[in-house]
């Protein structure tokens, strides 16, 4: 009945990536962890760093105690946690996917974008 919402903090992306978990994944709730600009963290900060450390206690609580069937990474046009371009963006989620696949292989792992219109869209390798 859960499913899992990795994204920014930032408050424009959150019902619509909740929304695109519900209506996609056939699931009741969706736990959501926030970090600034949280697609850059996922792909590129190191195994070491505090945040990361942090978000895996979260995911683990996610799948292990309300056995979250998916987890969503997204990210989000204009984003002050990290101001880069779309297709940078996309480039960070796709990155972010691979790492989150590699922590648990057994979940399902799905890249999002939400664009100017404020859309959660699914992200595919192109
Ligand atoms: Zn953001």
């Amino acid at each position: 009945m859960f499913g899992t919402a990795v994204l920014c903090m930032d408050g424009r992306a959150h019902e619509t990536t909740v929304n695109f978990v519900k209506d996609n994944f056939n699931v009741k709730y969706v736990d959501i962890i926030t970090e600034a600009g949280a697609d850059v963290i996922v792909a590129k900060f190191s195994d070491n760093e505090p945040v990361i450390k942090g978000l895996k206690t979260k995911l683990e609580i996610s799948i292990h105690k309300h056995h979250s069937k998916v987890i969503t990474i997204a990210g989000h046009a204009d984003c002050a946690g990290n101001p880069i371009d779309e297709e940078n963006h996309r480039k960070d989620i796709l990155a972010a996917v691979d790492r989150i696949k590699s922590w648990y292989p057994e979940i399902l792992v799905i890249g999002v974008w939400v664009g100017n219109d404020w859309k959660a869209v699914k992200v595919e390798a192109s």
